[in-house]
């Protein structure tokens, strides 16, 4: 080599290595910290105050009023000069007129509100979303099941995958934070959200709701990149169990609880997963507002975690301190509750007052300029996270898998694993091919009931104008049986124009009479699509018109097929001794028509199992996770013995499958241990049926005697695997004894001496705690 092609080869060397240094370095906290505090050294307070506002898109769009625009979607200038220029205000959310839209329209409007962004403080806004099962309010976007359908799958790969696809998808809409995933531990079947939430245990969403910040976020937290959002845990903390069942209502929660079942899946989420934000519970627990609530959100969440994203409220949720929850006089002591709470960015929605008040309490000296700029800070180091300094909008064009075929196939292998077989007599399903079905009940022939809440608009109700191309279950089933097999008969069906809930008057003679000459009736029952208040119940069990409707198929003699596709366990005790089989569908997202149909026609297995416990009785709601005085499955003969003395319809973690697996073998690596050692637990698993199949093995812990009374048992590690028949393999566990731990009445992690009983499938093994040890982190 000569001497110049020498030196020329160093210095490009050189520049690669320095790039490289150069972009490593531009992904660290450092560098961040150093673009946040040069950019917060410059700004005024009009400025500052501006950061810590969210403001709903119908505020600055074209229309004759706040609440509503005008169609099409466009953005009114003069507004925009008064929100975003005037006010200085820092993130805008949702979608206008309650509508999705295409892509295109996304990236036209945020691009306009960026270059205003820019142009007044140089500071890009940060615009956020629901995009909770797919991206919600984006036209031709890829939907999956609702989170407790992913849940169900036990599949942590499928729910990171589904979550990274979201999360391309949303960044194709030229929108880098999404308010998902949903951390509420749902503890209560009549709650409207329980579908938004992983079901009723705490590890599963501890786990489940890490996959997700996984998917979305990418692998580094300080530099998220082009085909990632941050993620939004919510909503802080304890929402899901009001004590009146109904959406935004007080909740009781034992101090011990809190912290041991409540807290533990936003602790992992943020120390194993680095959420980048978390939004605030709209309730309150035991008398205390939430987001007035400075020992959760200032010493739990940022002090204790060292948490330090974005805390930013849900709708209106400063303004409710003042007109729902009467803990304050008026609305500027309403703001200076909140934000001394430790309330970084307030979702107002709509009220501009917000940003004059807060001036002013910055002014009197109610609210510290140190508080103020801790909060800005936090929302511009999110914003640096996401390199929106860099390029605030970019182009849909750089999403070509945006809707792909790619994409469908991941959405549908997660409904296909969702799906959880209930009831199977006899072998009744998979069912034969020429089958003739009629298929009846009001969710039959609606991709809206398939989508549930959040999909296209607020409460689904658009879905069937956007989702078209996608297959009801009767489309899918009549694809799958051929057309001139499958007869629609519904017998009840939804008032779509009508309240939530409502329903037409029933026809039930129509669809008795569908059923002669039919082999089997493949009846879909369930909910229409809502959520949050409008989602409130006043009784759980199926509305009286699909139980009549169920009970004359039933008598007409001809095999039910039960199919279930409903947010929450409603009650169908009175129908389920005469279904021949029962198919959980939750809320499977635009595929669950086509999974349901491959699942009936066999050439799909089902492997979904209950992420919550299915309740019998209206008087019987109940989580797996009880004291043994509530009298249930206390002598752990199984785990799926829902067959004891018990008052549930079907245990958590209850699922069938078309082949049989059998258990042996389970082994621990030591007989006793001490605090943070790490157990090693295998198993040994085999298909002994006919087909090939996946199971989700569950390891469950049983503190046998305890200083207060323990749960019966604790679920403490999921895996799932595919078998061949015949096949077997050995699945290895390990956890660390200080899983094991309960938090104590004084709220300190506890593990205490004596046994442990480990079980996994029908095995059970004993294990000893040589010590007891208590400790105050919030680490387990
Ligand atoms: C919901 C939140 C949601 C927010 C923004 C609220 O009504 O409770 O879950 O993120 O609206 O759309």
């Amino acid at each position: 080599m000569n001497k110049n092609r020498y030196i020329i080869l160093l210095c490009a060397l050189t520049v690669s290595l320095l790039s490289v240094a150069q972009n490593s370095f531009h992904n660290t906290k450092h560098y961040i910290e150093y673009r946040v505090d040069s950019v917060l050294s410059k700004m005024t307070l009009e400025e500052k105050v501006g950061q810590m506002a969210q403001y709903t898109v119908d505020v600055i769009a074209k229309g004759g009023n706040l609440y509503t625009s005008d169609e099409p979607f466009e953005i009114d200038t003069k507004m925009l000069d008064l929100v975003v220029g005037k006010h200085k205000v820092g993130s805008i959310l949702n979608t206008s007129n309650n509508r999705a839209r295409t892509t295109e329209v996304w990236e036209n409007n945020i691009k306009i509100i960026q270059q205003r962004a820019i142009q007044e403080t140089g500071i890009p806004i940060v615009y956020g979303i629901d995009a909770i099962h797919g991206v919600t309010y984006t036209a031709g976007g890829t939907f999956f099941p609702q989170e407790v359908g992913m849940a169900a799958t036990f599949n942590r790969d499928l729910v990171t995958r589904g979550a990274e696809i979201t999360a391309y998808e949303t960044r194709a809409s030229n929108i880098p934070w999404n308010f998902s995933p949903t951390m509420d531990v749902g503890r209560d079947a009549r709650w409207s959200r329980i579908w938004e939430s992983f079901g009723e245990d705490t590890y599963v969403n501890a786990e489940m709701g890490t996959a997700v910040v996984r998917g979305y976020q990418g692998n580094n937290h300080n530099a998220v990149g082009a085909n990632h959002t941050a993620a939004c845990l919510k909503h802080y903390i304890g929402y899901g169990v009001p004590t009146s069942g109904k959406d935004r209502t007080p909740a009781i929660i034992a101090e011990n609880d809190l912290r041991e079942k409540f807290f533990e899946p936003f602790r992992a989420a943020i120390i194993d997963g680095n959420a980048l934000s978390v939004m605030v519970n709209s309730g309150m627990i035991n008398g205390v507002s939430t987001h007035a609530d400075y020992r959760l959100l200032t010493q739990w969440l940022k002090e204790d975690l060292d948490f330090d994203g974005v805390v930013v409220t849900d709708w209106a949720d400063v303004q409710n301190l003042l007109s729902r929850d009467h803990i304050v006089h008026n609305y500027r002591d309403a703001v200076r509750k909140a934000i001394n709470a430790g309330i970084d960015m307030v979702m107002e929605p709509y009220n501009l007052e917000f940003m004059p008040t807060l001036i002013e309490l910055v002014e009197s000296g109610e609210v510290s300029q140190e508080r103020v700029d801790d909060a800005v800070r936090r929302v511009l180091r999110m914003k640096f996270r996401l390199g929106l300094f860099d390029k605030p909008y970019w182009s849909r064009h750089d999403y070509p898998k945006f809707g792909s075929a790619e994409h469908e196939a991941a959405a549908k292998a997660a409904a296909d694993e969702s799906i959880t077989l209930l009831k199977n007599d006899n072998n009744i399903l998979p069912l034969k091919q020429g089958a003739k079905l009629l298929v009846a009940g009001p969710n039959a022939n609606s991709m809206r009931t398939l989508n549930g809440g959040w999909s296209y608009s607020w409460q689904g109700e658009k879905t069937e104008e956007f989702a078209e191309q996608y297959n009801t279950i009767y489309e899918a089933l009549s694809n799958k049986f051929g057309a001139d097999n499958v007869v629609l008969e519904e017998g009840v069906s939804y008032n779509m124009a009508g309240q939530y809930f409502e329903e037409n008057q029933p026809q039930i003679e129509r669809a008795v009479a569908a059923a002669d000459g039919v082999d089997y009736i493949v009846l879909a029952l369930g909910e229409n699509s809502y959520c949050e208040t409008p989602g409130n119940l006043e009784e759980l069990s199926l509305s009286d018109n699909q139980i009549a409707l169920a009970l004359a198929l039933q008598q007409t003699g001809k095999p039910v097929i039960l199919v279930l596709n409903e947010g929450r366990p409603r009650l169908i005790r009175k129908i389920e001794p005469n279904s021949k089989a029962i198919v959980h569908l939750y809320l499977p997202g635009n595929y669950g028509g086509d999974a349901l149909a491959d699942i009936l026609a066999g050439d799909v297995n089902p492997s979904g199992k209950l992420p919550y416990t299915y309740p019998k009785f209206e008087q019987g709601l109940i989580t797996y996770d009880h004291k043994p005085s509530q009298n249930l499955d206390t002598k752990m003969e199984g785990a799926y013995d829902y067959g004891a003395e018990t008052s549930v319809q079907y245990s958590f973690g209850y699922g069938l499958s078309y082949t049989t697996f059998e258990y042996s073998n389970l082994h621990i690596n030591k007989k006793e241990f001490a605090a943070g050692e790490d157990i090693m637990i295998t198993v040994d698993i085999q298909n002994t049926g006919k087909v090939a199949g996946k199971e989700s093995l569950l390891l469950f812990s049983s503190d046998l005697v305890a200083s207060i009374t323990p749960d019966v048992r604790r679920l403490r590690a999921f895996d799932k695997v595919e078998l061949s028949p015949g096949q077997s393999k050995t699945v290895t566990f390990t956890i660390n004894a200080n899983d094991l731990a309960f938090v104590n009445a004084e709220g300190k992690w506890t593990l205490e001496e004596g046994e442990f009983m480990i079980q996994v499938g029908d095995q059970t093994v004993l294990i000893k705690c040589k010590a007891t040890k208590i400790w105050d982190t919030p680490n387990k």
